[in-house]
């Protein structure tokens, strides 16, 4: 989640305050990546099936993720010059193809394309929008496994949202780094950009010798020629593609593990040498009570990146954030409560965001509970009672439904919230020992999969055995302050 708000409390009397402000625009002038390349006005399809879609179909972005075929695998190699900025990388996308094939779209924003093979040999190609269009030679038959190689350069940009500020690939003095939630990978590897569509993933990076490369999941080695040195990586779960992560540039970086035994990396930039020692100390500590709490760690290593420029937000990459700004606990143990929330147990729509932010914002105030701050109640009670002329009430009770806030208001504070007040607003419905039990089951029964606000309410009335229809309408579904549920 790009944008971050908590409530901000101190001991005598709790205030509120949004801790993240948005990214500063990029200057209007910014220009479009690259020229299109070279294409036929209408994209030929091959003989015999049906082209598959250019979205997903989801309501939030049409454009986002495509229809036809389901990624298992993406092995990316890039070579990147952080002085330039200009990357230059082969995308190899293992696939299956869902129905008969002619024609399919993978999403590309600005970059250029040179080549596109499919199953080893020349396919045409067109570009559209964001839509890399490509045509196989021959169709692919339903169930077929293919692998599409990319070839494709330039000088990677973000994107700039108005609600949500520059996200993407971001520069930074030494390298880069991204932060891709929503869309965003898009803007540096062609790819099904939607988190229904999840795969595992082989990084292998170049760079100048002397600059490092950070990524997902497990380190799978370096090697130096030339004055370049090559770093590989490999995220063996199921990952959305907004959570798919580079942090490139020089770090300073700590290894270790967790009570649990959960391998940890943590690195941080050289300016921020000050904060390795907290941020690695805070991971081992979330680390270790989420597990009590959520059950078993969804991955096979954790960890957090601190990159060296103060951006506006934090992002739950998998297995290993990135902090855009200085972490406390609370960021920390949001960030890596998503591991389980978001980022294991992944949306199918986007409009299912509180899912992922009402449950992290929830983990916060856990903490706060089990660490000798105020309960869980005592939170939610307070931001139940926020007077009419709070600058949040609107954003509560009034502005847009916390199950459906619309795509330009994901990173509202409604879903985190609201999102966490549904939360306990269940607890106290259902009590304590079936609302521990259904976090854990839910991270269990949905563990790298995709799942909808249908699926969570059905579990917790089997846990409960209560009919929640009622709570879940008052909380998620309505533009109303519930008074009764
Ligand atoms: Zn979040």
């Amino acid at each position: 989640m790009p944008i971050r708000i908590r409530p901000a409390r101190s001991t005598t009397m709790v205030t509120f305050a949004a801790v993240c402000v948005l990214a500063p625009a990029l200057p209007a002038a910014a220009a479009p990546g690259a020229a299109p390349a070279p294409a036929p006005a209408a994209p030929a399809a091959a003989k015999g099936g049906k082209p598959g879609t250019p979205g997903a179909g989801d309501p939030y972005f049409p454009q986002e993720g495509n229809g036809g075929y389901d990624v298992g695998h993406y092995d990316l190699t890039l070579n990147y010059q952080p002085k330039s900025n200009a990357l230059a990388a082969t995308a190899r996308i293992s696939a299956r193809a869902t129905h008969d094939l002619s024609r399919f779209d993978l999403d590309l924003k600005q970059l250029s394309v040179k080549s596109v093979q499919v199953d080893g040999k020349g396919a045409t190609f067109t570009r559209k929008g964001q839509e890399l269009v490509i045509t196989p030679r021959k169709s692919l038959r339903k169930g077929a496994h293919f692998t599409v190689a990319v070839v494709y350069a330039g000088t990677p940009k973000p994107v700039n949202r108005p609600d949500i500020g520059r996200f993407g690939w971001i520069r930074t003095p030494d390298g880069a780094y991204v932060v891709c939630e929503p869309d965003g990978a898009s803007t540096w590897f062609p790819s099904n950009d939607h988190p229904s569509d999840k795969a595992t993933y082989t990084y292998r990076v170049t760079v100048p010798k002397g600059t490092q490369v950070l990524s997902n999941g497990e380190p799978g080695g370096e090697s130096t020629r030339g004055g370049k040195t090559t770093f590989v990586w490999n995220e063996r779960s199921p990952m959305a593609s907004y959570l798919a992560m580079l942090a490139i540039g020089k770090f300073t970086v700590k290894k270790g593990r967790t009570q649990g035994g959960v391998p940890v990396i943590t690195a941080v930039a050289p300016n921020r040498a000050g904060e390795l020692k907290t941020i690695h100390e805070g991971t081992i500590k979330a680390i270790d009570w989420e597990e009590k709490v959520f059950g078993d760690y969804p991955f096979s290593s954790t960890g957090g990146i601190r990159v060296g420029v103060d951006v506006a937000f934090s992002l739950e990459t998998q297995s290993r954030p990135i902090y855009g700004f200085q972490p406390d606990t609370a960021t920390i143990v949001h960030e890596l409560s998503h591991q389980w929330f978001g980022d294991s147990v992944s949306v199918k729509r986007w409009k299912d965001i509180w899912l992922n932010e009402g449950f992290a914002t929830y983990a916060e105030w856990l903490w706060d509970e089990q660490h000798g701050g105020p309960t869980a109640k005592k939170t939610f009670d307070d931001l139940y009672k926020l007077p009419q002329n709070s600058p949040y009430y609107k954003d509560l009770w009034t502005a847009r439904r916390t199950g459906d806030p619309g795509p330009n208001e994901l990173f509202t504070l409604t879903p985190y919230w609201r999102g966490g007040m549904t939360l306990q607003a269940l607890r106290e419905r259902i009590g304590d020992k079936a609302f521990f039990e259904l976090l854990k089951a839910w991270t269990k029964a949905h563990r790298d999969g995709n799942v909808t606000t249908g699926q969570f309410i059905a579990l917790a009335e089997k846990i409960s055995g209560r009919r929640l229809d009622g709570l879940f309408n008052a909380w998620l579904y309505t533009k109303t302050k519930p008074t009764r549920w």
